[in-house]
């Protein structure tokens, strides 16, 4: 089944602090993640297991950047996001 019938999309960023393995240096960066909101109300004509699904369902968001390239304009290398959760849930 199809969580979107359970929540609207949309997309956040959030601050987060990134060390670069190559130069070291540590800057603060916007990673991407994508909201899941739940909706309000369950649409109109949903069946005993949707609903019961709808119920349990709890807002989350998932992190969409796996790696930024590094503020350091003498290095530009990949950073890996590691470390980090990559999926948080909401409270409502
Ligand atoms: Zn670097």
């Amino acid at each position: 089944m199809d969580e979107r019938r359970f929540c609207d999309e949309s997309n956040t960023t959030k601050a987060a602090v990134l060390r670069c393995h190559s130069c070291g240096e540590q800057q603060t960066y916007q990673l991407r993640w994508l909201v899941r909101q739940k909706k309000k109300h369950l649409s109109a004509g949903a069946d005993e297991q949707a609903r019961s699904r709808f119920a349990k369902f709890q807002s989350y968001m998932v992190l969409i950047d796996d790696a930024v390239v590094c503020a350091n304009s003498r290095c530009r290398r990949r950073i890996e996001v590691s470390g980090m959760k990559t999926t948080a849930y909401l409270s409502d």
